[in-house]
């Protein structure tokens, strides 16, 4: 998910590595390192942190040779320290590797490592790729890593150098991008062209399934099988500043974009189709244990708070516990109800998010089993609390949340699910929910496909004052997060209520200046819903709906419609707030307001 920069050629290759890695600090990362080829060995250097770190390191204990590779690591598996920073070795220190991704089956294929004699370091679940090549290796570097890929699930960009085989490196990708720089005697892979933008702009992008070979000399492009591939030299065009944001405007809306495989990779190894349930690997609770539990408390802030609502749902219509959901900064200044027998579920995308700290501590001092859901490895959260899932939805540097709030409503159902299955929901049921999270990464592709409507119905309410979101069951949240986006980059003030709550209050907010968002897929409720819009239109209020087929009964009704796919009641709110998402997105940027850092606010809120 995070940096590499590999070089070959003649020059001296750490500076060129340094300069390559800090061209892509922009994406947020926790560790950094180089390995570098002296002519006799390979030496590394990594380091916790910044970059800066390493180059502190560097400078007090120098490495200089012709070529290396080197890497800014975003865990995913195993915390952000210097020893599971990359390049990760094998056992004689002979074969480095970095690597961007998850390799999926790592611990089936580290305990065959282990009884063959192999000796790990890291918690990383790349160390296996330096062990399974090292267990392959004949002399000939391409085929070792060939053979090794060919074992291996998930995803993956990675870069390798050998000192049996020297001045080479190797890279392949599949399902994290990865590309060749074009130099005169002298190449370059990167991760991403900014890396290599000031050394050359000629560049051959990889696909998935490619494995290339790089030699000061020349390069190929091979297969899993050993077949040269013609691959076509790009030349870019593009500015530095805006391939930092691959191409789009802002952090924001590139992370929006990459919804689809973010969600994906929440999903990724999770999923146990045959049997209708998930697979935990963080859960540290058996099956036992999690049967016991006589209600869920789930506790956090902002955005994340959100997910917590739609997770109430899923989990109590699911599992029959009884869930209660707490603003963290609530929670910890009162004297809840918890104890042995609570699940306390905190929800934080950084894992460092105080409030919500506080909480779990206040609930582990109860005596409650405290479990993270996080996106940031080896946060404080993280490693507090009992167990946890990792959302891995990748950095996210735009400060309003978007994909991480996807993948929590995604780990919410995973968790769901295998409460849910240990407990009355059929295989059947559990098979069309694993079956409908299947779909998403590709619903949410549609969508994103038909953003223009969005922005255009953005321009016609970039004026407005106020705005109202409305929806019930899984979607009142869904308004909730709606409203609160707007907030956080247009200014704008809006408010989120569940749409027959209305009425009791907001209606009165209600003329013809009012734009009034409805979040309505058919879900079990939506009858109930199309009521709430005629309430709305006999007030001459604007309506904009979040739909998801025709409904005759809606008919003139709606000023403007935006359709999303059908999927299951739980996971509406995945695709609903896509719209929602961009629409406060583009309402901002029409209005000049500075969408990845708005006024005020932090990304991690480190303080109560
Ligand atoms: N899964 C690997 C790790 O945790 C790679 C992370 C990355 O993409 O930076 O070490």
């Amino acid at each position: 998910m995070c940096g590499i920069v590999g070089y070959v050629g003649d020059r001296a290759a750490t500076p060129l590595l340094i300069d390559g890695l800090k061209r892509l600090e922009y994406r947020g990362y926790d560790s950094a390192g180089v390995a570098i080829l002296n002519g006799k060995g390979i030496e590394t250097r990594k380091a916790a942190g910044k970059i800066s770190r390493l180059e502190a390191v560097l400078a007090s204990n120098p490495v200089s040779g012709n070529s290396g590779i080197a890497h800014t690591r975003w865990a995913t598996h195993g915390a952000p320290n210097e020893c599971n920073a990359h390049p990760q070795m094998d056992c004689r220190g002979h074969i480095a590797v970095v690597h961007n991704g998850i390799i999926e089956n790592s611990t089936s294929l580290k305990a065959r490592l282990v009884e063959l004699g192999h000796k790990f370091v890291s918690e990383t679940d790349t160390e296996v790729l330096a062990h399974m090549i090292e267990e392959a290796f004949d002399g000939n570097l391409e085929d070792a890593v060939i053979e090794a890929l060919w074992q291996v699930e998930g995803t993956y960009g990675i870069a390798v150098v050998s000192s049996d085989d020297r001045d080479k490196i190797v890279a392949a990708r599949k399902g994290s991008p990865l590309l060749i720089g074009l130099g005169d005697g002298e190449y370059y892979v990167a991760s991403d062209a900014s890396a290599i933008l000031s050394q050359t702009r000629e560049v051959v992008y990889l696909d998935d399934g490619d494995l290339a070979v790089l030699t000061k000399d020349g390069y190929r492009v091979i297969d899993l099988r050993a077949k040269d591939l013609e691959r076509t030299v790009h030349k870019i065009d593009w500015d530095l500043s805006q391939i930092e944001r691959g191409g789009f405007d802002h952090f924001m809306l590139k992370e929006i974009f990459e919804q689809p495989e973010t969600i994906e990779n929440c999903m990724r190894g999770r999923l146990l189709d045959e049997e209708g349930t998930s697979k935990l690997g963080g859960l540290n609770m058996t099956d036992e244990e999690l049967l016991k539990f006589d209600n869920i408390v789930i506790t956090a802030c902002g955005t994340s708070w959100h997910s917590a609502l739609i997770g109430e749902h899923m989990l109590e219509e699911l599992t029959r516990i009884p869930v209660e959901v707490e603003y963290a900064s609530e929670f910890r200044y009162r004297n809840p109800i918890v104890n042995d027998k609570t699940l306390c579920i905190v929800i934080s995308q950084s894992g460092e998010t105080a409030d919500t700290l506080a909480a779990m501590r206040e609930a582990k001092n109860r005596g409650a089993r405290t479990y993270g859901i996080v996106n940031v490895v080896g946060s404080t959260i993280a490693r507090e609390s009992g167990g946890g899932i990792y959302v891995h939805a990748g950095p996210e540097i735009g400060v309003a949340s978007t994909k991480a709030f996807t993948s929590q409503v995604i780990a919410l159902a995973l968790l769901t699910l295998k409460i849910g299955r240990l407990k009355d929901v059929s295989v059947v049921r559990g098979k069309e929910i694993i079956h409908a999270l299947r779909a998403l990464p590709g619903q949410v592709k549609e969508i994103l496909d038909r953003a223009a409507e969005i922005e255009e119905i953005a321009e016609e309410f970039k004026r407005a004052q106020n705005f109202l979101y409305l929806g019930r069951g899984y979607n009142f949240p869904t308004a909730l997060e709606g409203a609160l986006k707007l907030k956080e980059i247009s200014y704008i003030h809006a408010e989120g209520y569940p749409a027959a709550e209305m009425k009791h209050g907001p209606i009165a907010l209600i003329d013809e200046m009012m734009p009034v968002v409805f979040i309505t897929p058919h879900d079990s409720v939506f009858d109930k819903v199309v009521s709430n819009v005629h309430e709305v239109k006999a007030r001459k209020g604007k309506v904009i709906a979040i739909t998801s087929r025709d409904e005759p009964s809606l008919v003139g009704m709606l000023d403007y419609e935006f359709r999303i796919p059908q999927t299951v009641d739980m996971l509406t709110p995945v695709l609903a707030c896509i719209p929602l998402q961009l629409l406060a997105y583009y309402i901002a940027v029409k209005r000049g307001s500075n969408v990845d850092q708005p006024r005020n606010l932090a990304k991690s809120v480190t303080v109560e």
